[in-house]
């Protein structure tokens, strides 16, 4: 068993005081034991963040580049270990485990390359309607930030945050999730050997009542950018408003896939699968709700099902099975309510709905399929965040904007048609942050990563994730 530190605070490791246990979820056994901090260790962390921020906050961009790229590198070097504590913690398959590790790196490499950029467009004249005056503007990094992460990404979601933050030269206390820790936790020492001053990263691992509501509520936290469920994403803003903080959220998702009259139907099925099942389902883009049209609705029915049940679902060690665990108990016994709620309803199970039969332990549930799924159930309108996806036949391109667009929610949808005109204009209409045509969910560090309505407040990556770090000012001087 791992036994860890899991506080980083001021250029140092420190046993905290609050005992977090860590289990494998392919085998429900305890995988790890991490001494996580509190709320004092919290305000620990923000008063070294602070100390270090006048003199991070003024170097030269490029010198920060320098260290987000020895970061990437370090990252590369470390893969092996990431990948292992990934696929051990989160219950990922190996190939997925190297996505998020990939992922990490451009994320990491992105950045570095912005803020090479920076010093080059710092203090740059503003054309003013008047002769009598001239302005500078100046981007300066906005202070301390807290980064809170959930569990379904832990490394990804870190470095969507911290890449930009350290570019903008903030100092950050970052709190992973309690619940996957591990890979954040081998990030955390390779950013330590990766020459940044002390106090300018640091970490609190812990639970969110205690270390997440603290960041949220510290005063010299100048914004918190935050990854999680709505719920906490709400009580995060309430709290950060009594100091006026600043608030990036990215939240859930119910979004669509929309299989249009002119689909490619090995496609449609391959992205139907990608989009349910990658990650067990357990992302906020899953596409879990699927709109086919009509005239293909049988076939497509039919393949799907046939292609879901030759999923292979088990050890992500095997290299074999292309789906693994969910992360918890917690969230393999919400995911069976929900299926036993969509049955309740008058949904009809097409596929799955259980742990496979051959698995006697761990959290595993079978890629599942409804269809006949009525709109009001909860299997239709709540984001399940487990490997369920619900397929129903659409009568035209109106109808399935419309069924896409019926939620609260807009982080992403995706389109499958070989009619690129329709495509196009289909993912025009739809109210969603990212939308893929034809593709599985790619992302690249250029695009921005957020959605509309309750998915997100802000946008992370692309030169809008820097932004969101950074503070606007004109300097305006009398000729
Ligand atoms: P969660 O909201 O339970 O936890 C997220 C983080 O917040 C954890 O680190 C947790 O410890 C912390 N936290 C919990 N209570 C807190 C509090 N009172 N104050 C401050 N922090 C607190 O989410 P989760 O279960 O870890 O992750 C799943 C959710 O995350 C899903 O809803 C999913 O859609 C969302 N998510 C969104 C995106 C996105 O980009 N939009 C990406 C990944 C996950």
């Amino acid at each position: 068993m791992i036994k860890t530190p899991g506080v980083y605070i001021n250029g140092v490791w420190e046993l905290g005081l609050q005992p977090l246990t860590v289990i494998n979820p392919s085998n429900e056994q305890q995988l790890a034991e991490v001494a996580g901090g509190d709320g004092a260790a919290v305000e620990r962390a923000t008063l070294a963040a602070r100390a270090a921020f006048s003199a991070w906050s003024t170097t030269r961009a490029s010198e920060r580049a320098v260290v987000l790229r020895t970061i990437a590198e370090g990252v590369e070097a470390s893969r092996e270990r990431l990948v292992f504590l990934q696929a051990s913690n989160n219950g990922k398959p190996l190939a997925e485990a190297h996505m998020d590790v990939d992922d990490v790196i451009a994320t990491f490499r992105y950045y570095a390359e912005l803020a090479d950029q920076l010093d080059a467009g710092q203090d740059c004249p503003v054309a003013l309607p008047s002769e009598d005056f001239v302005a500078r503007l100046r981007r300066e990094p906005c202070g301390v930030v807290g980064l809170i992460v959930p569990w379904n990404f832990p490394m990804v979601t870190t470095a969507w945050k911290l890449a930009p933050a350290l570019a903008a030269g903030c100092c950050v206390v970052l709190k992973p999730s309690e619940v996957t820790p591990l890979a954040e936790l081998e990030l955390a020492n390779v950013i330590a050997q990766a020459g940044l001053p002390a106090g300018v990263f640091n970490l609190v691992c812990g639970t969110g009542i205690d270390v997440g509501a603290a960041l949220a509520a510290d005063p010299l936290i100048a914004k918190v950018s935050f990854t999680g469920s709505n719920a906490v994403g709400v009580q995060v803003m309430q709290r950060a408003a009594e100091t006026v903080k600043g608030v990036s959220l990215e939240l859930g998702g119910k979004s669509s896939l929309l299989v249009l009259e002119a689909a490619d139907l090995d496609l449609a099925v391959e992205l139907a699968c990608l989009g349910g099942f990658f990650n067990a389902g357990q992302m906020c883009s899953a596409t879990s709700r699927v709109l086919v049209a009509e005239a293909l609705y049988p076939d497509f029915i039919a393949r799907l099902k046939c292609r879901a049940e030759a999923i292979r679902v088990g050890d992500p060690f095997t290299g074999e099975n292309e789906m693994g665990a969910l992360v918890n108990q917690a969230q393999y016994r919400r995911v069976q309510k929900h299926i036993a709620a969509g049955l309740e309803a008058g949904a009809r199970l097409l596929c799955g709905g259980a742990r496979p039969s051959a698995l006697s332990s761990g959290y595993y549930i079978s890629p599942t399929v409804f269809t006949d799924v009525p709109l009001d159930s909860a299997l239709w309108c709540d984001e399940i965040f487990g490997p369920v996806l619900c397929v129903r036949p659409v009568a035209d391109e109106a109808q399935a904007v419309a069924l896409a667009n019926d939620s609260e929610f807009g982080l992403v949808a995706s389109v499958v048609s070989n009619d690129l005109i329709a495509a196009e204009r289909v993912a025009n209409a739809l109210e969603a942050g990212l939308v893929w045509i034809n593709a599985p969910q790619v992302i690249f560090p250029q695009t921005a990563w957020g959605g509309y309505k309750q998915s997100s407040i802000g946008r992370e990556l692309g030169p809008w994730g820097l932004s969101a770090f950074q503070e606007i000012k004109h300097v305006l001087r009398a000729v």
